[in-house]
């Protein structure tokens, strides 16, 4: 290409540059979503903001076919995606999704708050995110085991150790990492533990990583509290999602001293004024599936949860849950985003309007990636840490990282989220100048 193309008022620059449909802003979905927040951005970026096309880019997507044989002998095919979105900083990490809803560009949307979520806690890693389209809960086990190994091996050439390290996310746990490392391996022709994170401990799996994104969760919520004068003990909870996330940080949240009033999930929502008993509600959806039914409670219209009277708000399931519709009604003083991108632009603009603190997930979840670097390390050193250590080293990068974002937000007078991204993408921008570009 010569000179003259390059220069951004030449046709051809128009026409390379013009963003793809998928990628423009008024698309709406967690792409667009991404695309206004990196947009809020940019005006605190200073000189780097030169680089910003480079967060607007994912910088490799791949989508893959993925066949398999169902138990009923026919043969069915899913749609698989992982986006690398940065590599500035480290080898790509973000989790994998079995979802029925899942889309490229919700992938590409999780893979950019890796990115910033990774530079904000400063872990060595680019952001990535990997997914599948399909309800995995109508899958058997073997059929689950054949569509993780062979969705593995199609993505099989741009992940590794080095490269771009998966890991759990929704509806994806230590087994499903435990089949994704034994193909991969099998595949290498040598056992390579780190090419995921959040497998179980026999197989390099590091104590705590389970808890790691509830315990993360709490830990930047107590730090808030303190923050805005608001005591933990007697505060009342309303939490939505009770997976992996949301039940172990309503579960440290209880153990604090706060009342559980209301848990809503995709069975259905309950609220208890007195006080939900947590562990019981463990039990009951570990056996029934969801939250719909729990006895001692009230079912309430799932609409109605989000205005239950509540100090502390966690939506802890999938993005898109708080809008222009209900977030008028939210009654918390602190909303601490468990979930990646629960929140919609304008729907956190109503927020800030209503000065209700926003924890936002490319801080507040970071507890989950944290672990899963700590595992990482544990897995090339082979040596491994006490469950002790990982928890001492977790709570001081999350709370070290909270701190420099709330000093960030007071000095530039901007949200919690604004303030993230101004310390995770001057951190990506950065290293995209020191490296340059290639060739
Ligand atoms: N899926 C988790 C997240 O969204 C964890 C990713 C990881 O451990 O790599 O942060």
């Amino acid at each position: 290409m010569s000179k003259q193309n390059l220069q951004t008022d030449s046709a051809l620059y128009k026409t390379t540059h013009a963003l793809p449909s998928y990628l423009q802003p008024d698309n709406l979905g967690p792409w667009g979503t991404f695309l206004n927040q990196v947009d809020r951005v940019t005006p605190y970026l200073g000189n780097l903001s030169r680089w910003v096309e480079t967060l607007k880019r994912p910088k490799k997507a791949l989508i893959v076919d993925v066949p398999i044989h169902l138990d009923n002998g026919t043969v069915a095919h899913f749609e698989g995606y992982r986006v690398q979105h940065n590599t500035s900083r480290g080898p790509g990490k973000g989790g994998v999704r079995f979802h029925q809803e899942v889309t490229l560009s919700e992938v590409m949307a999780l893979s950019a708050w890796m990115s910033v979520k990774n530079a904000a806690v400063n872990l060595p890693f680019g952001g990535a995110k990997g997914g599948i389209r399909v309800d995995p809960k109508l899958l058997s086990r073997g059929e689950l085991e054949r569509i993780t190994r062979r969705y593995t091996s199609e993505i099989g050439s741009i992940i590794g150790p080095t490269k771009d390290i998966p890991a759990p996310d929704v509806n994806t746990d230590a087994q499903i990492m435990a089949w994704m490392m034994d193909t991969y391996s099998m595949n290498e022709g040598s056992t390579s533990t780190g090419v995921v994170t959040g497998k179980p401990i026999a197989l390099g799996g590091s104590l705590g990583r389970r808890e790691a994104t509830g315990r993360g969760v709490f830990t930047v919520g107590v730090e808030a509290a303190n923050k805005i004068g608001l005591t933990i003990s007697g505060s009342k909870l309303a939490v939505q999602g009770f997976g992996n996330v949301g039940s172990i940080a309503a579960q440290l949240f209880v153990e604090a001293g706060a009342i559980l009033v209301s848990v809503q999930d995709h069975s259905g929502a309950i609220y208890c004024g007195s006080g939900i008993d947590v562990r019981l509600l463990q039990e009951y959806v570990h056996s029934q599936g969801g939250v719909a039914g729990f006895p001692s409670a009230d079912s309430i219209n799932s609409t109605l949860f989000w205005q239950v009277d509540c100090d502390v708000l966690i939506p802890a399931a999938l993005e898109g849950q708080i809008t222009e519709e209900n977030a008028p009604l939210i009654k918390a003083r602190m909303v601490i985003e468990g979930a990646n991108g629960p929140t919609t632009p304008a729907a956190d603009d109503i927020l800030a309007e209503r000065k209700i603190l926003v924890i936002p997930d490319v801080i507040a979840n970071a507890g989950g990636v944290t672990v899963s670097y700590f595992e990482w390390v544990q897995d090339f050193s082979s040596f491994f840490w006490s469950e002790k250590e990982i928890n001492a080293r977790l709570v001081s990068i999350m709370k070290e990282a909270f701190d420099s974002i709330w000093e960030t937000a007071q000095k530039h007078h901007v949200t919690l989220r604004t303030a993230t991204f101004i310390i995770g993408c001057t951190r990506i921008l950065r290293a995209r100048e020191d490296r340059g570009l290639y060739p």
